[in-house]
């Protein structure tokens, strides 16, 4: 079923076939009936003709024996008056007869009907060319004898002889009685197409001519070739011979092509074996073609109009599933809310295509919408949705027929103009930007967004279309940083992402392969004493050599890879920490650094607390130093983590601590046990009032909430005199130590003092 749906013309095909099959056997069979009933009616006419036939002649016959019988007796035919009296009574009696006539056995008329006129002037029958023949030998038959059909010129009649032997009681021919059967009278009901010959001498005995000039046909025999040709048909067909068919008087049928005049003619046959004669029936096979061709134009119309019929009902079906394919089509590749080209058709579509647009170049134009999200999150999906379809409205306008636009996915479109210098290229991306930046109107609100647009060209770029996209994908990153700008994919580029999968690619086994281990840098309390540890996570690749941490943090965030590295990161700085409190016998603070993505993880908590309890690292000596920016994310999910966390006994501190968003009013709000104030701050305390303003401020505000203040990047003693100054509570800085390996904070630790 699901080939013919494929092909739906294959079935037609085949139903044409079948019909055609049909249409052939139905004409084949209904010419083969009309055949039949074509033989059966001549046959059956042929045996009423030659029945007709043969009574006629016997009656005749028995009529010439009662005749010869009576004029013989006594020797009546002496008495020429009387005898012709009889003959002629029996004439206005019997009209089929032409005329009488009685003959001695030498062939000498003894009187004949009148209307023979003067005996005297009768010839003699043996010397008569017409009746000398069958004369002679009906003399010595028992039976009649059936002569010659011939034109009497005197009786005016076309007229058979027939003429029965008289003969004596010991057998002796006295006399021959004969009579001429007028043939149009005698046979008048014997159709026009039947007709009779002679077996002695095929001489024609009645034809369709009976009664015109042309009655030669009746004088010479039909033609050798002929009977020859008549007798070869009937023993093929009949596969036996013309000799047993005489004997049964079988009627049989042939057809038959008469050459002479080049029409084939059906001929039923049937022989009177009393009379030796040959009856003839001949139709012209034309009839019987006729009646075939009538009948084959019925069907063949019938034909003809069924699979029109048909072939209109395909068309439909076939319109039908090709309209529904298309929908199909369209339906897979377009994107329902914007009726744009989706993802499906450019990966599945476009990107097969390819080839064909091999030898042309482009740029793909990777468009992302800034701030899209907040129109979701804030206004609902419903105004996202409008939103959506009026920047692909928008981006529309950008299109010429050839391109391709493409919405990739939620704020995300594709456009791919075919079209690579660089001036055009880029006077396209900023008018898109201006025009997509534009404010939308929707209800009563006025949307505003921007976009940024990645780009890369082929053939330039890259070879394969993957790369292209994903090359104008990290283009758009870049002008994602700076937002509602463009960005051209380029080298540098190309080699910072190579680089970053490099890194991405290294990390994934950098746990495994132990390439990853912590640094302790040392904090200090205001007496001078060791307070606690900062761990910092330090990688060192084969590859890569040492990269630093704020390098692959961002990319172990980006990648997913964070979780498995935060996890190790908590591990090993827990486990070293107790091994050297253990051996120094004295517990000091670990802080430990959470990135923001690390601290969304969903079983963040449970891990930690999970690895501590292993560990059993004592939660009073743990501070989780986060980022402002984690207050970014869902606000009342991080106060409440911090809540749990807090419940721990396990402090927080926040690292960075001015650069980033957190306000007063939220400080307060914050379960925070700790800020440490940002390095750049500290770095610029000594000549730059500003930052020491600030640095003062911060300390007082932590101050005011209870907080612990630690400065970082301490590196000089005016720096630390200044802080101290300042009340801050804790130092941190290569003024007093750089990160140090495990083994070197012990000895640290030892030597300290
Ligand atoms: P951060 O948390 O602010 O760490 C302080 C950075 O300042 C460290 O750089 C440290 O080595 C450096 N530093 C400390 N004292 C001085 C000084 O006197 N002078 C100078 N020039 N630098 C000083 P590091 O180790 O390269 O770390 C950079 C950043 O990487 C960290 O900033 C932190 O954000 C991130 N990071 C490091 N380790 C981890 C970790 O284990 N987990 C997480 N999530 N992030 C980490
Ligand atoms: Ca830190
Ligand atoms: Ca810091």
């Amino acid at each position: 079923m699901a080939i013919l749906k494929k092909n739906i013309w294959s079935l037609f095909y085949f139903l044409i076939i079948i019909g055609l099959a049909i249409l052939i056997t139905s004409i084949y069979s209904t010419s083969k009936h009309i055949e039949n009933e074509y033989i059966q009616k001549q046959k059956a006419l042929l045996k009423t003709s030659s029945a007709a036939i043969y009574s006629t002649f016997i009656q005749q016959e028995m009529l010439l024996d009662i005749l010869g019988e009576q004029l013989t007796q006594n020797e009546n035919y002496k008495s020429l008056d009387k005898s012709r009296k009889i003959l002629d009574n029996l004439l206005i009696l019997d009209s089929p007869i032409a005329a009488f006539g009685l003959a001695k056995a030498n062939g000498e008329l003894y009187v004949t009907s009148s209307n023979l006129k003067d005996i005297k002037k009768l010839p003699n029958l043996l010397e008569k060319k017409e009746t000398k023949e069958s004369f002679k030998y009906a003399l010595d038959k028992d039976y009649m004898v059936i002569g010659r059909t011939y034109y009497h010129k005197v009786l005016e009649s076309l007229v058979i002889p027939i003429r029965k032997a008289i003969k004596d009681k010991s057998g002796n021919t006295i006399a021959v009685m004969t009579a001429g059967i007028n043939v149009n009278k005698a046979f008048n009901t014997i159709p026009k197409s039947t007709l009779v010959f002679r077996e002695l001498d095929y001489y024609n005995q009645i034809t369709e001519i009976r009664d015109d000039s042309k009655l030669e046909v009746y004088n010479f025999p039909i033609p050798k070739e002929n009977i020859e040709l008549i007798k070869r048909s009937v023993e093929k067909k009949y596969k036996t011979s013309i000799e047993e068919i005489k004997n049964e008087e079988r009627a049989i049928s042939i057809n038959l092509v008469r050459h002479h005049q080049k029409s084939e003619v059906l001929s039923t046959l049937k022989y009177i074996k009393r009379y030796k004669l040959w009856i003839v029936n001949q139709n012209k096979m034309e009839n019987f073609y006729k009646d075939i061709i009538e009948e084959s134009i019925i069907f063949a119309v019938t034909f003809f109009v069924l699979m029109l019929v048909l072939y209109y009902l395909f068309r439909i079906i076939d319109n039908f599933e090709k309209q529904k394919q298309k929908a199909l089509y369209h339906q897979a590749t377009h994107d329902y809310l914007t009726n744009l080209h989706n993802r499906l058709y450019l990966s599945n579509i476009f990107e097969k295509d390819f080839k064909a647009y091999k030898n042309k170049s482009f740029s793909l134009l990777f468009i992302d919408m800034d701030n899209f999200k907040s129109i979701n999150d804030n206004y609902g999906h419903n105004y996202g949705d409008e939103v959506l379809k009026k920047i692909s409205q928008r981006l529309q306008s950008f299109k010429k027929p050839k391109d391709v636009l493409v919405r990739y996915s939620g704020d995300e479109f594709i456009l791919i103009v075919f079209e690579t210098k660089k001036d055009k290229i880029k006077k396209l991306a900023s008018d898109i930007i201006q025009r997509v930046s534009e404010p939308y109107p929707i209800d009563h609100y006025q949307f505003i967004l921007g976009a940024s647009i990645g780009i890369s060209q082929y053939p330039i770029d890259g070879k394969n279309f993957d790369e292209i996209k994903r090359y104008a994908d990290i283009a758009m990153y870049e002008a994602k940083k700076e937002k509602n700008t463009y960005c051209i994919f380029e080298d540098s580029i190309k080699h910072k992402y190579l680089k970053s999968s490099l890194i991405e690619h290294e990390l994934k086994t950098a746990v495994e392969n132990s390439e990853i281990y912590m640094a302790y840098q040392p904090q200090i309390d205001k007496k001078g004493e060791l307070y606690g540890v900062e761990a910092l996570v330090r990688w060192e690749n084969e590859k890569l050599g040492f990269v630093p941490p704020d390098q692959f943090i961002k990319i172990a965030e980006a990648s997913g890879l964070m979780s498995k590295l935060g996890e190790h990161i908590i591990k090993t700085s827990l486990s070293d920490i107790q091994t050297i409190q253990k051996q120094i016998n004295k517990k000091f603070q670990l802080s430990i650094n959470i990135s923001v993505k690390q601290f969304m993880e969903p079983n963040f908590y449970e891990n930690l607390f999970a690895i501590v309890e292993k560990i059993n690292f004592d939660r009073l000596k743990i501070t989780l130093e986060v980022t402002e920016n984690v207050f970014i994310e869902d606000l009342d999910f991080i106060i409440n983590l911090l809540n749990k966390i807090k419940k721990q006994n396990v402090k927080i501190s926040l690292d960075d601590f001015g650069t980033g968003y957190s306000s007063l009013s939220l400080l307060k709000k914050l379960p925070v046990d700790e800020l440490k104030i940002d390095k750049s701050f500290i770095d610029d305390i000594l000549f730059d009032k500003s930052s020491e303003s600030m640095v003062e401020s911060i300390i007082s505000i932590g101050k005011n909430f209870d907080m612990l203040i630690v400065a970082e990047g301490i590196e000089s003693k005016e720096q630390e005199q200044k802080l101290t100054n300042l009340d801050c509570d804790l130092f941190q800085g290569y003024l007093y130590s750089k990160p140090l390996k495990k083994e070197d904070l012990l000895a640290y630790i030892k030597n300290y003092h």
